[in-house]
């Protein structure tokens, strides 16, 4: 069983505190991807221009995801982003975002991606997750995730969109602006009403709560010492507890959640600790196993 994943491929420059890095492999398609490739075969959707490297395709196909949906439009520049984290790691500013060949996206998803049954859709423009969506025959279970300036700029596809997936994916203040409430769990249930049948709402680096109907849990954040760059981590995190839950087919039962948030949580922590996917290139499912045997100790009582 595959997952389809879209949203944002991109070129990122990130400035840390203590380092820099340009034009490196980013974009929320591409994290999420790859993180969801640790579970499952990924059919990835996307768009890039004339400056994207052969080499970062490669870095999909020889992770299990499959390229047929990764558009290159020869006449066009990849999406790029400028982000700087400030002295905490935790809060960042974007420096500069150039929407390029992103800006007038329109996914066609190719013959053999269409009856997936599982789609991920990732931090991007509403509009873009919306025809995806109309293009895949009977999803079964579709998850998204959102950011800022999408609650901001495109708020009705937006709604739209969260009438018609199954999970929302977001952080604790972006569920604020979202909601207008104040209170996390508040949050979560109004964002329940409008139809999800759950919402995780990630609090960096204090971990996340999983909320449905009649469900709670939360998931701390591993603590890692080794933060070298956030991007990605929550991307990674989505992609990789969906790509959980299908592995084991969708099922939605209390020892699935919990899992796939463990596995959520520890993708992430690695992505952190590298710049890009450097950091997941070089993981493999002995070492996740392994720090998850790890959280396990810090984390029961
Ligand atoms: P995260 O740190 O999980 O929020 O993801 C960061 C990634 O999202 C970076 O690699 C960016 O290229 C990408 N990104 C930043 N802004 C946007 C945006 N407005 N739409 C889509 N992707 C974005």
């Amino acid at each position: 069983m595959e997952l389809t994943v879209v949203g944002s491929v991109a070129i990122d420059s990130i400035e840390t505190p203590v380092a820099r890095r340009e034009n490196i492999l980013g974009g929320s398609a591409s994290f999420a991807s790859y993180a969801a490739s640790f579970f499952v075969p990924v059919q990835l959707v996307g768009v890039v221009g004339d400056d994207w490297l052969p080499e970062h395709t490669n870095i999909f196909k020889e992770h299990n995801i499959d390229v047929a949906g990764l558009e290159i439009e020869k006449n066009g520049k990849t999406f790029r982003w400028t982000g700087k984290y400030l002295q905490n790691m935790n809060e960042r500013e974007t420096l500069d975002v150039q929407l390029n060949v992103l800006g007038k996206f329109k996914p066609k998803l190719p013959e053999s991606y269409r009856k997936t049954k599982y789609l991920f859709i990732g931090n991007g423009d509403p509009a873009t997750g919306l025809e995806a969506l109309s293009q895949i025959d009977k999803p079964e279970l579709v998850v998204a995730d959102t950011m800022d300036l999408w609650i901001n700029i495109a708020r009705e596809n937006l709604d739209k969109l969260i009438r018609n997936i199954d999970g929302l994916v977001l952080n604790d203040s972006e569920a604020r602006d979202l909601t207008g409430k104040l209170n996390t769990l508040e949050a979560g249930r109004t964002i329940l009403e409008w139809g999800p049948k759950f919402v995780v709402i990630k609090k960096g680096e204090h971990g996340a709560v999983f909320l449905s109907k009649n469900e709670i849990y939360v998931v701390p954040a591993f603590p890692t010492e080794k933060v070298v760059d956030p991007t990605g981590a929550g991307d990674s995190f989505a992609g990789a507890m969906f790509a959980y839950i299908v592995a084991q087919n969708g099922k939605l039962d209390e020892n699935t959640i919990k899992n796939a948030l463990v596995y959520g949580t520890l993708i992430a922590s690695f992505c952190v600790e590298g710049f890009s996917l450097e950091s997941l290139q070089k993981l493999d499912l002995n070492a996740i196993n392994a720090r998850r045997e790890q959280f396990k100790k810090i984390a029961s009582f």
